[in-house]
């Protein structure tokens, strides 16, 4: 066909003939910013990469994208090694804080510590490397989570903190303020992946696996009310507030993880009542 018959048999049939590009490639829908979740839906045999990651694909071609703090405005999605699909992300803006009084001990760990942290790292990556393979718990996360606990947000997913004049990490939950033995309930279905009730910088912790590379994770908790390998549902309680670890009161700081990517829980709950 010659090109100017093609441009009529597009405009006639509703083809967009400058898209050829995105031929091939998935409808998605979600959160098109640093720390969202995209939804989309494929074939159920598609072959998808994204940032590194095979991305897994549900039997009715459901699939979840991951977006990370720093994620950059355009982004690539691989469909079948042949279709290179281009996503555009809003920019996003995080807040800058400083905090000071925090105890010396966590500011610089000792050296006797750092073994400790060493292992305590491996052991919350081969939690979060667990795969849980059940549809259901994501569907369940698609239609929405609940807040595990409701009261003032005293942290936000992406803000960066200066504890005694020193740059942290930034931080990748969300925080909400209640006094220690508050309880805390589980936003979603999943598996427990990892019960720790004393982590160096995190005190009592809890891993939350929704399956398919999406996980959350529950810090500073007070009281663990749950065993690695329960399953829980929407409500069931977790266990409780407290300020374990490295923390300058009590709090739950709520995070969530998609592969090696952290995702913001803030995204996908209504806003705090
Ligand atoms: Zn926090």
């Amino acid at each position: 066909m010659r090109p100017k018959l093609t441009f009529i048999f597009c405009l006639v049939f509703g083809v967009n003939p400058f898209v050829s590009a995105s031929e091939g490639c998935p409808v998605l829908e979600g959160n098109f910013q640093p720390g969202g979740l995209l939804w989309g839906k494929t074939e159920p045999n598609a072959r998808l990469e994204f940032n590194d990651v095979q991305v897994p694909v549900l039997e009715d071609g459901t699939f979840l994208l991951g977006l990370g703090r720093d994620a950059p405005n355009k982004l690539e999605l691989r469909v079948n090694e042949t279709s290179l699909c281009p996503i555009e992300l809003q920019t996003r803006q995080y807040r800058i804080s400083r905090v000071e009084g925090v105890p010396q001990r966590t500011v610089t760990p000792p050296e006797e510590q750092l073994v400790r942290i060493r292992e305590e790292r491996r052991r919350v990556r081969s939690a979060k490397a667990k795969r849980v393979k059940r549809e259901e718990f994501l569907f369940a996360v698609k239609s929405g989570l609940a807040w595990p606990v409701t009261g003032r947000i005293s942290g936000v997913y992406g803000s960066q903190r200066f504890y005694n004049g020193k740059p942290g990490n930034p931080h990748y939950g969300v925080d909400v303020a209640r006094p220690t033995g508050t309880p805390v309930l589980s936003p979603g279905p999943g598996v427990i992946t990892l019960a720790e009730p004393d982590l160096f910088y995190s005190g009592g912790t809890v891993i939350l696996d929704h399956g398919f590379g999406l996980s959350s994770s529950f810090l500073h908790m007070s009281r663990i009310d749950v065993q690695v390998g329960e399953e829980v549902r929407t409500g069931d309680p977790i266990g409780a507030i407290g300020a374990t670890g490295r923390a300058t009161g009590p709090h739950l700081d709520w995070r969530m993880s998609w592969f090696n990517q952290r995702v913001d829980p803030q995204l996908l709950v209504p806003a705090m009542p």
